[in-house]
């Protein structure tokens, strides 16, 4: 039986820990600290390490790991990442060491340029692994790549299933909802889902994993193609947006500076 098991890190970073049995594999380990923590309390033994891309809140925990157990480390193969033993890219598959689970691997681009997802097709629902790409309710910023590069990679992840998990780098739900409300103050949905969160918020639990009926319903920068989102962009912009990914990018633009 897989468990995964967010730990929090940072300010609102999530280093997701893939458990069986005894064996546990984070995805994006920017902090050593509190995975050895909890190793140390459940007496648990570190079999791999998964990152998604080279940001420091996602991989700095990485030599400190391996100083204390050598495990494989899988990681995108166009970025530089502490101690990869596996350069993946889309298409690779990977058996994970410990806990048996199947993962495909997603060339993502857009917050930076080699960025990768982990997608277990076979677990019931999916479960997917997408570090800085898609937040619940919002994206990544675009660091190292451009709106069409994003558009893309976020299409890509939106072909999966409405079921699919969506476990994502970190805690930026609440006040993506809030952008999400602004763009689309009609949408009864962002509305429902910002009641939601807050609860789970107001009791100290995380609003993740989502998945993609949600996303569809509420996350703008999935809703591109909505009259609605369109209008509101074009308001923002002061003129017509020719196109999806016009549209996209004058919302990522809104949204840094929301
Ligand atoms: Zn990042």
């Amino acid at each position: 039986m897989l468990e995964i098991i967010p730990v929090p890190a940072f300010a609102d970073n999530y280093i997701w820990l893939l458990r069986k049995g005894n064996k546990v594999v984070p995805v994006d380990p920017g902090d050593a600290a509190p995975v050895i923590a909890h190793l140390a309390r459940d007496r648990l033994e570190l079999a791999a390490i998964l990152a998604t891309h080279h940001h420091g809140d996602h991989v700095g925990g990485i030599p400190a790991l391996l100083a204390r157990s050598p495990v494989p480390v899988y990681g995108p193969a166009r970025e530089t990442i502490p101690g990869r033993t596996h350069a993946l890219s889309e298409g690779d598959t990977i058996l994970v060491p410990g806990i048996d689970l199947e993962l495909a691997v997603l060339d993502i681009p857009g917050h930076t340029a080699g960025h990768i997802a982990y997608l277990a097709r076979d677990e019931e629902p999916s479960l997917l692994f997408c570090g800085d790409t898609l937040f619940a309710a919002g994206c990544g910023r675009l660091f190292e790549g451009t709106p069409a590069q994003m558009v893309a990679s976020l299409a890509k992840l939106a072909a999966l299933p409405d079921t699919a998990r969506i476990y994502c780098g970190h805690e930026y739900t609440l006040a993506n909802l809030r952008f999400a409300a602004a763009v689309e103050p009609a949408n009864a949905r962002i509305g429902e889902r910002r009641t939601r969160e807050q609860a789970k918020r107001e009791r100290g639990l995380p609003t993740l994993p989502s998945n993609f009926a949600e996303e569809r319903a509420t996350n703008p920068f999935l809703r591109t193609e909505e009259p609605g989102v369109r209008a509101a962009a074009e308001r923002h912009a002061g003129h017509a947006l020719d196109g999806s990914t016009a549209v996209f990018a004058e919302i990522r633009a809104w949204k840094n500076a929301f």
